[in-house]
Parts: C-alpha cells; structure tokens; sequence
C-alpha cells in the first residue's frame, strides 16, 4: 500500500502525469508485492512506467531486456533528464564506453540497466548477476522468445535460459503488446514464470476508427481520402519497397509533403525521411513495416494499410501508431481478396518447417478474418489478443454500418450442423462439398454421403458454399484449428443458432465485385439477367454455361438488345444452330418482355461472399461436350491431354488463338488442368511478381519476369488464382 501511494507520487514527480492508465497501477502493485508478472498491453500503452517505477521503488538495479536500440536510448535520456540514474549496453556503443558502463553498473551505480540480449554472453550475464544486486528483470517485447511470435529472436531464448538457471532468480516481468493467448502461455513457459499474475489490458483503443476498405481502386480512394483531410498526417502502410516507391511518387505527383521509408534506403536518408516526418515537414510518410519500430510521433491522425499485412499482431502494431496522443484517428485497411490467395501461397512455397507455417497461416486465416467480418472490428482485435468484455467501439465501419441486412439463419443452421456432424475432423472444402452433395471420391469413402445433412445446400455453387463457411468462421460461429490442413469445428455460438434461439443476420453489400466473376467487364441488369437464364438453360442441359454462349456473346447481346430473330442472327457469336435453339428465349429477354428478370444484382461481394443463388444450379467443371463451337473444341483437346502445340496443328490455328481459347473456357467456369500451363517453378515468381507489380497488365509482369516465363503462364497465374479478368 505503501508502495502505490510512492507510486503515485512518483507518477506525478517523474514523469508528471496525474493518474495510471488503466492497467498501469495493477501491474506495478503485482510486481513490487513480489509477484512474477506477464503484462500485455498495446503499443502506446504506457508498458515503460510499468517496470521503470517498480525499478525506482526497489532496491539495487532492474535489468531491462529490449531489442530496440534507438528506444533505449531514448529512455535512458529521458530516465536521466529526471534524475534517474540510468544506462545501456547494446551494439551503439565503443569499447571503451562498454566497459565504463560495465564498471558503473557492478558498482551498483544504476537503478536500471538496459541490455540488447545479443549484446550478452553467458560469462558476462554470469558476472552481472553474481556481482550486482538485481530485485526485477523486465523484458520487453517479451513475445520474442516464442516461437510462435511473429517476431521471434534466438538470443531472447538463450536468455531465457540462463534466466532460468540464475540461482536465486529475481523477480522477472514480462512485457509485450501482441500477445494471443498461445503466444502468452508459451512466454509464460519459455521465461518459466512462476506462478505469474497476468494482465491482459487496454487494447481496446477508444480514440482509434477501425475500417476495412474492399475491393476499392486504391488510388483514387487515397485521393479522395486525402483530399478530405488537408492538414492531417499519417502513415501509409505498404507491402514491398516498390509499392512503397509507386505510392510516394504518386503523391509527390499530387503535391502533397510525403516522405518514404524502406529498406532499401540508405541509413542516412530514412533518418532524414523520419525526422522531417516527426517535424511536420512532411504529411504523410509512406513505408514499408521496417517503418515504426522505435518511433513516438504522437499526432498521426492516420495509418492506412495499402495491403493486408500477414498477421492480426503486424497489423494492430502498426495501426496502433495511429494516435498516440489520444485524439481521434483513423486506421483504415484496404483489402483485396486476392493479397489472401497470394500470401497463402508464398508461405505454403516458403522456407521454414511445416509447424512454422501452420502458424503463419493460421495467422493469416485470422488477418483475413478480420478484413471480413461484420462484427465490432475493435472488439474482434480485443477478442484475438485475448482481453475479455469489451463492449462494441459504436465508431467503427461495422458498428456504423446502417445497410440492409438479410436473415441466414436458416442457411447457418444448415451449414452448422452439417459441420457439427462431420465431429471436426474434416476442413472447410470437405464440409462444402457434403453440403453440395458431392460425388467426390473422399466423400463417397468417408460415408458422409450418408450423413443427414448430405446436399441440403445443393443449389448452391460450392465455391459459395465454402464462402458461406468462411464466413461463418469470421463470425465467430466456427473455428479453424492450426495446422496445414486445419479442420472446422463448432464454437460455443453456434449451439444457439442450432438451438433456434439465436438468428444469423448478414449485411447486404452493393460494392461491385471485382475479379471473383467469371469474364469481368462491365455489367448491366440486362448481361446479369443473361447469364442467369444462361446459367439456367446450362444446368438444364448438365453442361458447364460457356458451352451455351461465352460471356462476351451475352455482352453483345446485351449491347444490341436484338428484338428479331434476325438482329439475333447479327451478333457475333450466335449462329444458325444457337439462334435455332435458344432465340426463342434470348429474344424474350432481350426484347424487354423479360425487363423483370433483370433484378437482383449481385449484391454479396466481399471477397466474393456467399450469395444465396438464384434457385438454378451451376455445373462448373463440367467436361461433356454439348453444343460444340471453336473454344470448346480446343477444351475438348486440352482436356484429352493434348497440348498446345498439338492442338495448334491439329486445328490448324496459331498458339496464341489456342492459348486465348482456354483462358476464355477457363473465364466461362470451365476446369483447367493449370500444372499443364503453368511450369511448378514458375508460379511462386509469378505470384511474386503480381504481388509487386499489381495484376492489371501483362506487360511489367512479362518485362520483370526471366525470360523463359511466356505470356500464356503469366495469364494463367491471374486466372487460376482469380486476381484478373479477361
Ligand atoms: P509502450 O512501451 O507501451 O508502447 P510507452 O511506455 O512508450 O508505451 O508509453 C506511451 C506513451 O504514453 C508515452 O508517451 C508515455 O509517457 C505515456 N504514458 C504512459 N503512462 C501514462 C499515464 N499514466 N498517463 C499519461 N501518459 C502516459
Ligand atoms: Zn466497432
């Protein structure tokens, strides 16, 4: 009691604030009654006066592990300017100085001693710890020392170790602002932590706007977003260097003070490019995540995410540099679906073991999840970083959100049970097909064909009903474990929603959906109503839609609205057969007699959200031949396993018509074998490349690329993992 009382005072003496933040004043009463601590707290959430005061208040000299040269020295100044006699050993400094430093700390002459840990080794920590008396260790950024951080560091392990080993071990606090709940108790382990009192406070950030941005051209939306707040300044997030560099010039191109951080500088001019950032000079500072580490600028009024980062942890840290001064900002990310895909793919290609990446995917899984929710996106990062209770922010996207939403419970109920029957042993894909009512071999071998739920949603496309579940897991409702192949399984929320008393509403959306629809380009209520009686008359046939009429035949047709059997007749791609066939019903449409049937746009888009179908089936896939025509000719080659060049001569056309023809089956929902397109080696540098240079045109992507990779697997790239349209 004694204690928090000096506390207080020294709150106000030393660092001349009036009150603890919350969180603040438990932790340091934990840590001078004697007790072994795990503290996590956000960025910016005061984690420094949580062991600094401790330190002040007992006796002898608190050692304080940190990674962070510059905020060391930062600290260790500020320390200093108030009178606390304050030191550290880390890489920055001469010989001659370590060794002063050395000298004063077994002295005793420090109340804190601040070491970078792969500045020691164990005869010198032996040394420290036999000759000076330490009551706390405080490490920060305690998540290093596991492995299942995202940032994890072989010298906090070993560390670690000798910590543990310490006879007569002090005191030891821990500290670290992203922590999950199996990051936390792999710290608590790794650091052996005996019996330690937790806190797990203040990520709920009041002063913070949470968005995410989807599917939006990313460029004008940075225009206009800057455009509405003239004198504010912020930080733009980007993935790569050369984003980073793309994003600044454009920019510059605007006249707007931007400054630009990255790697690939030289040491000097991000020096330069952070101070003038500090000091307003410049408004807008655009970097790389090698930007942030260290820096305390308090008026940023923004962060914006120019791509999904890998993990929720990255994220929020960097977000979280968004008012530190506790005025209102705004932290918005603009998310692309295909970054997901992308990313997913350079883990699973990556280096590192198999355990490793589970992590990491897992931890994009969550990422991704949060740019879809349509819960409170505040109290989904509170949730994620383990803190219980926080109430909906009230000012974020999703708590804003006034659009229409429409009832799925009875389409939740369908897909939960269906995922509780099949006892979480099988992954999202599985679970998708029983409900479409597959004839996949792994279904008919596992029985689930028998199962009671076995094709309840099999007048959905299967690609939404997986969506459907994706959701569903972003909600809350089902989980994914860890693991390369995680299974779903249901949470506590899902059991209401069977039980009836809970319902499942889903928001409407009206943004275009971009990539996720086969054949892109413009649409118009008259194409959609097209393609819904194509998908139809498709299903009535069994045969995939692109075996009827291409999307740009429809697109024509919609174009030339024909009102005869000759105008019919008229539009490319439309034969006498074709116009035999189907005129009767395109002219009924398209003469206007079908206005009605124009309804309905497509508003489900979120990263290609479930849309409840329109009550016809979509075959995709779907390799029997019906009507034939010039593309489905050359699929039909393709698909008895003739290549190109055989299929070229056989037909008697170029590569490149060949070529175009299987893109445009593959737009049309028709199944390619892409191992035969794209060489295996091939596509991580392609993914790459796209991921840097944006999916738009094919040219940059063929001049960055070695030359041996050929238009043709470059397009298959962007259509096999959806990121462009035709
Ligand atoms: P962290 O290490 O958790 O990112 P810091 O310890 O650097 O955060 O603290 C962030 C900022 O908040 C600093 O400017 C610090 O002086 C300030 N701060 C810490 N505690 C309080 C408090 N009780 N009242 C007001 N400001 C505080
Ligand atoms: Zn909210």
């Amino acid at each position: 009691m004694i204690m928090l009382e000096e506390a207080r005072d020294l709150l106000k003496r030393v660092y001349g604030y009036d009150s603890f933040r919350q969180g603040q004043e438990d932790i340091i009463a934990a840590i001078t009654g004697g007790s072994d601590t795990l503290a996590i707290l956000p960025t910016g959430g005061g984690k420094s006066v949580c062991y600094q005061i401790p330190a002040m208040l007992l006796a002898g000299t608190t050692i304080v592990v940190s990674p962070l040269i510059s905020l060391m020295k930062d600290q260790v100044d500020a320390l200093r300017r108030v009178g606390v006699p304050a030191a550290f050993l880390n890489s920055s400094l001469g010989a001659a100085e370590y060794r002063e430093v050395l000298r004063a700390a077994l002295n005793g002459e420090y109340k804190l001693l601040y070491v970078a840990p792969e500045r020691l080794d164990a005869p010198m920590f032996g040394e420290l710890s036999e000759r000076m008396r330490i009551p706390l260790i405080a490490i920060d950024e305690a998540h290093c020392v596991s492995q299942w951080g995202h940032d994890f560091r072989p010298s906090y392990r070993q560390l670690a170790g000798w910590i543990t080993r310490m006879e007569d071990r002090p005191l030891v606090a821990a500290f670290t602002a992203t922590a999950t709940p199996e990051v936390s108790r792999d710290i608590a382990d790794m650091l052996a932590l005996r019996d330690p009192s937790i806190f797990i406070n203040g990520f709920a950030r009041e002063n913070l706007s949470l968005s995410v941005v989807s599917g939006a051209d990313k460029k004008r939306f940075l225009t206009r977003f800057l455009q509405e707040r003239p004198d504010q300044s912020g930080i733009i997030y980007a993935a790569t260097r050369k984003e980073t560099e793309a994003v600044h010039a454009e920019l510059l191109r605007q006249g707007i003070p931007a400054g630009k951080y990255h790697g690939g500088l030289g040491d000097e001019e991000r020096a330069d490019a952070q101070e003038k950032f500090r000091f307003d000079e410049t408004r807008v500072m655009v970097a790389t995540n090698a930007f942030g580490m260290g820096i305390d600028k308090p008026n940023v009024r923004f962060v914006l995410h120019w791509q999904m980062p890998g993990d929720l942890e990255s994220y929020y840290q960097e977000a979280g540099r968004a008012g530190r001064d506790g005025e209102e900002s705004e932290c918005l990310l603009l998310f692309e679906p295909q970054d997901v895909q992308i990313q997913r793919f350079l883990i699973e290609q990556g280096a590192g073991d198999d355990g490793r990446k589970s992590v990491q995917l897992s931890k994009l899984y969550s990422m991704m999840n949060y740019a879809r929710t349509e819960r409170c996106l505040q109290q989904f990062i509170v949730d994620y970083f383990g803190e219980k209770g926080v109430q909906p922010c009230g000012k974020c996207a999703n708590c804003l959100d006034k659009s229409e939403r429409l009832d799925m419970t009875s389409e939740a109920q369908k897909a939960l049970s269906c995922v509780g029957r099949m006892k979480g042993r099988f992954g999202v894909a599985m679970a998708a097909k029983v409900l479409k009512g597959s004839r996949d071999k792994k279904i008919i071998q596992f029985g689930l064909d028998r199962l009671s739920t076995y094709g309840l949603m099999r007048e959905w496309p299967e690609k939404e009903v997986s969506d459907w579940l994706y959701w569903l897991v972003a909600e809350g409702y089902l989980r994914m474990s860890e693991g390369q192949y995680p299974t779903v399984s249901l949470t506590a929320e899902a059991l209401p929603v069977l039980e009836g008393s809970k319902t499942v509403v889903r928001r409407k959306i009206t943004t275009v959906r971009k990539a996720a629809q086969s054949g892109g380009g413009e649409s118009s209520p008259l194409f959609e109503a097209l393609r819904d009686w194509r998908r139809a008359a498709a299903a009535r046939e069994g045969v995939p839609p692109f075996m009827l009429f291409f999307d740009a035949t429809l697109r024509e047709l919609a174009a030339a609205r024909p009102s005869s059997m000759d105008e019919l007749m008229s539009v490319k791609g439309i034969g006498a057969a074709k116009a035999g066939k189907y005129g009767e019903e395109l002219l009924a449409i398209t003469s206007g007699a079908a206005a009605d049937l124009s309804g309905e746009p497509d508003l489900f888009s979120r990263g290609g959200g479930a849309q409840p179908p329109s009550g016809s089936a979509r075959r995709t896939g779907d390799a029997a031949s019906g009507g034939a025509g010039s593309h489905t000719a050359t699929y039909d080659l393709f698909a008895a396993g003739k290549d190109v060049e055989e299929i070229a001569q056989e037909r008697g056309l170029s590569r490149v018509t060949v070529e175009n023809h299987l893109m445009r089956c593959a737009d049309e929902g028709a199944e390619l074998d892409w191992s035969r397109i794209i060489p295996e080696e091939q596509e991580p540098l392609i993914l790459e490349a796209v991921q840097r240079l944006g999916g738009d045109k094919l040219r940059p992507l063929k001049d960055a690329l070695p030359p041996e990779v050929d238009y043709f697997a470059i397009h298959g790239v962007l259509r096999k993992h959806g990121i462009s349209k035709s």
